[in-house]
């Protein structure tokens, strides 16, 4: 008799969730099992910097699938428990009690928080200074914000935005401190970055781009936050994003190949024989690109993760999807496809942000990425098709793109 195989998923998020899910549609007698730090069952991340917090949603919302799904689906999820130690050569993962054997082993441990560094100094969470993550970490944001008055988000980033957008929501002071000389500098065009900017500014938001911090001083319960531009902070609660960095330290004295991430193939497979990695952690290989890229973003996670679950049960598929993200600032969406640099020219679709903005990126005629901005689902549309016409590799002219007479899809 053939023995079950165990296939084990490490990491409880996302990437896991929809590789299970993947795994058990192809294969209905493997022993499934996700293992995960957190308690929760696998949730979604965005909302935690902007519906939970706003109290749009609860948190039963957030579940990918419930509980139901799992046990129905017969894939066995162990929360609160840590993984700390990895033995490829036997095929064994340990945390401090137990250890778990597999014949095959995904990784989707995701990322971690960068922690802020002043002068040397690592700035770690305490009471009034906030990084973002789990959803517990989300639930203390939202009652320390409800709470105060005066905050000082530290990076302008994705999630340093959504935050400062749901406090400003709140009614709060908020200042915004990037030390880059735009905002959402490593992925969005400046183009995008100003309106956004504008936007922030528009709804209270102090912005001081090109700032550094050199000193946080607590006193009683507020802080004193010293810029290079000389100015003086006063704060009740400081929240902090300023990066991620994929969660890969459990490997460091093993032969799995790391940098920037876990390195993978378009196949999700790893440096080592039945070990795959997916989501967040995975600097993975790019067919259609022809290069490695760590994505962090929702709609990779869950496509990442099922194209690792098809693998893992046995397929041989390819993994090409061209990137997409979105993240939603008050009443504005911001979506971005594709790759938006190394580009020879620029067409701009739409004026206002009531109708929508875009900037497509082309380079020899094809669209090479998209980022557009604007009121509600006014861009999705457009962005989604120059997706698919950069998938096409079309060839494309800016003014056919600029006006808005010609429908993408008729291209
Ligand atoms: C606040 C926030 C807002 C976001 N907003 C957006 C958005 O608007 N749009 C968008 O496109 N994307 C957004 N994202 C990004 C998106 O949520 C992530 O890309 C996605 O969650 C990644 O999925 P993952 O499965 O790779 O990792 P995760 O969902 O992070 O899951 C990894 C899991 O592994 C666990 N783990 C790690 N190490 C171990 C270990 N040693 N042992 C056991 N378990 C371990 C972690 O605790 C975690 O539960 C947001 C992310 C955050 C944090």
């Amino acid at each position: 008799m053939n023995k079950t195989k165990k296939i084990l998923i490490l990491g409880g998020g996302q990437a896991a969730a929809y590789a299970a899910k993947e795994i058990r549609l192809i294969d209905k007698n493997s022993d499934i099992t996700i293992i995960s730090d957190e308690k929760y069952l696998p949730y979604e991340k965005p909302p935690l910097s902007k519906d939970y917090v706003l109290d749009k949603v609860t948190f039963d919302d957030l579940l990918f699938f419930s509980e139901n799904f799992y046990k129905e689906n017969n894939i066995k999820f162990k929360g609160s428990t840590k993984i700390t130690k990895v033995d490829f050569d036997n095929k064994k993962i340990s945390c401090s009690l137990n250890t778990y054997q597999y014949d095959r082993l995904l990784i989707a441990t995701g990322c971690s928080n960068r922690h802020l560094k002043i002068n040397g100094e690592i700035i770690l969470p305490e009471e009034n200074i906030i990084y973002l993550r789990s959803f517990e970490e989300s639930n203390n944001l939202k009652n320390k914000i409800n709470k105060a008055n005066n905050i000082t988000i530290i990076g302008g980033g994705f999630i340093g935005l959504e935050i400062a957008s749901s406090a400003l929501q709140k009614g709060k002071n908020v200042t915004i401190l990037e030390k880059g000389e735009q905002l959402m500098g490593r992925v969005i065009p400046k183009q995008i970055a100003n309106l956004i900017l504008e936007k922030h500014e528009s709804e209270g938001a102090k912005i001081n781009l090109n700032t550094q911090i050199e000193n946080i001083k607590k006193h009683n319960k507020t802080f004193k936050i010293y810029l290079n531009t000389n100015q003086v902070l006063t704060s009740d609660l400081i929240i902090i994003g300023v990066g991620s960095i994929p969660n890969t330290d459990i490997f460091n004295n093993t032969s799995l190949k790391v940098d920037n991430g876990i390195i993978t193939d378009e196949f999700s497979a790893t440096s080592i024989e039945d070990v795959y990695a997916a989501g967040d952690v995975s600097n993975f290989y790019h067919p259609f690109y022809k290069e490695h890229m760590r994505l962090e973003s929702f709609k990779h996670a869950q496509n990442h993760g099922i194209n690792a679950g098809k693998n893992i049960a046995g397929l041989q598929n390819s993994y090409n999807a061209i990137p997409w993200m979105w993240s939603d600032q008050f009443n504005l969406n911001l979506q971005l496809t594709g790759i938006c640099n190394d580009y020879d020219s620029v067409a701009q679709r739409g004026s206002s942000l009531e109708e929508g903005i875009i900037y497509f990126f082309l380079k020899n005629r094809k669209i090479i990425g998209a980022c557009g901005l604007g009121v509600g689902g006014k861009i999705g549309r457009d962005i989604r098709l120059a997706g698919k016409l950069s998938e096409k590799k079309t060839k494309v002219t800016n003014q056919l793109l600029s006006d808005k007479k010609n429908k993408l899809n008729k291209i």
